[in-house]
């Protein structure tokens, strides 16, 4: 499959068409960094991996539509590296205190649509590398909202009021991870439904600010 794959889409850098990766390792280093961010009273922190814009928005674009998941495979790879880096010190808090790693789920008909949610398999190779449990079954998105490109500006917050439901144990600490965070309404709306002593840590591999 992978051979064929190659073939007919040739693996080539977002950034500047070299071959190879999706990410040659000369635009990574180009791709701006961000640090913990505590924008949120109700959070332990905040971690937009990377800056959203240009390259990182053709990739946010490109594993939506992974369907072979090797583009998935990478990022990850390219998010575990950052976070040993950058963030040793949080990554160590994560592991000795058992955080569990949670992905913003999709609703039923985009994920049946798409085949998968990007979040969850980029959660899935992190979790793995890091050896911080993952657990995409604890929580539903009940409400179907149009997708990012079709809403008009402003409109979002207000389409995901409510939009989830906790169906299993909410553990004690947990990260929600997704692909990007812009204005946090998605991912703050999954806050307002947790049980209050919820330590809560957000990760995602861009962030709009
Ligand atoms: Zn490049």
């Amino acid at each position: 499959m992978g051979i064929i794959i190659d073939w007919v889409f040739p693996k080539k850098c977002l950034g500047c068409d070299v071959n190879g990766n999706y990410l040659c390792s000369k635009c990574q280093k180009e791709i701006k960094s961000l640090g913990v961010s505590y924008d949120d009273k109700r959070l332990e922190g905040r971690i937009g991996l990377f800056k959203y814009d240009g390259i990182t928005r053709e990739i946010i674009r490109m594993i939506k539509f992974d369907f072979v998941g090797d583009a998935i495979k990478e990022i990850g790879n390219w998010m575990v590296a950052a976070l040993k880096k950058d963030y040793p010190n949080v990554v160590a808090t994560w592991r000795k205190e058992k955080y569990v790693m949670i992905p913003v789920p999709l609703h039923w008909r985009r994920e049946n649509w798409r085949g998968f949610n990007q979040s969850a398999e980029l959660a899935k190779v992190i979790g793995d590398k890091l050896k911080i449990e993952v657990n995409k079954d604890l929580m539903i998105r009940k409400k179907y909202t149009k997708s990012q490109a079709l809403r008009q500006r402003g409109q979002k917050s207000s389409n995901v009021e409510g939009a989830f439901k906790i169906i299993g144990k909410i553990p004690k600490k947990i990260i929600i991870f997704d692909d990007v965070w812009t204005s946090g309404a998605t991912i703050k709306s999954m806050i307002k439904i947790l049980p209050e002593k919820t330590k809560v840590w957000v990760l995602t591999l861009c962030s709009g600010r």
